[in-house]
């Protein structure tokens, strides 16, 4: 039973979940748009494994590339075919990317574009953005705490378990303040490595002109911008977040999506910067550590070569794209209409409520956000059977009528449960 399972959580798993939480809810499986917890109960699921499943869970054409690969072999630490053929599809998508390295988790990719800014400019500094997350490295997680003044910690807590030397080496500025970024960049040009961005913060779009912005500031001082699509790679569009604002960075990182719901990730972006993955381009001493057992392993080559094909055919993205506007609008102005002070905030592919009054511009206005009433909102809609994570809504391309009639019912409810 699912009491039994989560009592076995509760006895193996730090803090009962595979997360810093318990785990409320345990699935055991998942099709199209919906997943069903172990006792059976179906839910319209809006975590999608965090992202991954945008074509949908268990996708047959998905399936299929997988389960004709797996009797021919599932790992071969050497160039395979098909993560070749990935990586040529990476190319031919995403603006950037004249060269595509790949590892397993978006962890690690922004760890190594983060390295790699830094032995192409041999400077050490990173700048970022306040409450930007770049992954679970001790250098990423460096970004994970705002560190200006305020109501909020300087830096990682001494409890984080990252050593205090290395929380000297990033420069923060807020999200979407290009004049802090200027600033910053002016006064540290000498010893920056790179800039690293969410195209999209978590669910804070950009202010017009910030992201070109940054282009031109980092292009005027030789420093490369890298943009963290590992959440917005082929789902603001096939091209990512850059095709979709229109502002192509030196690198980006991507995940989640790219493999198809198995790990990979990857690393792409200019053949002069990505030379430094080539011993022979840069010389021996040169060279950048980075290597990995399962990087660009067949089986999640071909699910995510399988996925870009289903995200290939016509009319997908406004597909997307509609589902996506009909749950944001359907969801404001429930909450509207029942006096709940909200913002629903984001883009279709990709949004989130924040339970706060005024404009969502950087991560001081989410923070803002009344975290209560957030849990409740993620309670009740769990009890009319649509799942989200703490902080976002993923919209699925297997999200059909039904599944949008029972989110819209949810959120009735929810708006109503808020609002009293
Ligand atoms: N960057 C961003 C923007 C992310 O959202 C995430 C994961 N949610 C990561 C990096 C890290 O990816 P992973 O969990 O695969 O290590």
């Amino acid at each position: 039973t699912e009491a039994a399972i989560v009592e076995t959580a509760r006895r193996v798993l730090p803090a009962g979940g595979f997360g810093n939480t318990a785990s409320e809810v345990v699935i055991r499986e998942g099709k199209g748009g919906r997943v069903w917890d172990a006792s059976g109960n179906a839910y319209v699921d809006f975590l999608l494994g965090s992202g991954p499943m945008l074509v949908g869970h268990a996708h047959p054409d998905v399936n299929r590339a997988v389960l004709d690969q797996v009797p021919r072999g599932t790992t071969f630490f050497a160039n395979n075919e098909h993560g070749i053929r990935l990586a040529e599809a990476v190319v031919e998508a995403v603006p950037c990317a004249e060269k595509v390295r790949f590892v397993s988790t978006g962890s690690e990719a922004d760890l190594y574009a983060m390295r790699l800014a830094r032995a192409y400019r041999k400077r050490d500094k990173i700048l970022k953005f306040e409450g930007g997350y770049h992954g679970m490295s001790d250098y990423g997680l460096m970004s994970l705490w705002p560190t200006r003044p305020g109501n909020f910690p300087q830096a990682a807590p001494d409890s984080a378990g990252i050593p205090a030397s290395l929380r000297q080496e990033m420069l923060v500025a807020p999200f979407n303040d290009l004049d802090a970024a200027s600033a910053l960049v002016a006064e540290h040009r000498d010893e920056l490595a790179g800039v690293i961005v969410e195209p999209m913060q978590r669910s804070i779009p950009p202010r017009p002109g910030f992201l070109q912005g940054l282009r031109e500031l980092t292009a005027r001082h030789g420093i490369p911008l890298i943009f963290d699509e590992v959440v917005t790679g082929f789902r603001f569009a096939y091209g990512g977040a850059q095709a979709y604002y229109g502002v192509t960075p030196d690198l980006c990182t991507l995940g989640k999506v790219i493999g198809g719901g198995f790990p990979l990730a990857a690393i792409a972006g200019r053949a002069d910067i990505m030379a430094h993955f080539d011993r022979g381009a840069v010389g021996e001493a040169g060279f950048l550590p980075q290597i990995g057992t399962l990087s660009g392993n067949p089986i999640a080559a071909v699910a995510g070569l399988a996925t870009l094909d289903v995200l290939r055919r016509p009319g997908t993205y406004e597909r997307l794209f509609a589902t996506g506007r009909t749950l944001m609008e359907g969801l404001r102005s429930r909450l509207e209409k029942a006096g709940v002070k909200a913002r629903v905030t984001g883009e279709p592919p990709l949004f989130d409520v924040v339970f706060a009054d005024g404009e969502m511009r950087d991560y001081r206005d989410t923070a803002r956000g009344d975290a209560q009433m957030m849990r409740r909102f993620n309670q009740v809609l769990r009890e009319n059977g649509v799942l989200k994570g703490d902080s976002k809504f993923y919209i699925s391309l297997a999200h059909d009528e039904r599944d949008i009639a029972t989110a819209l019912a949810a959120f009735d409810v929810a708006a109503a449960a808020l609002a009293g």
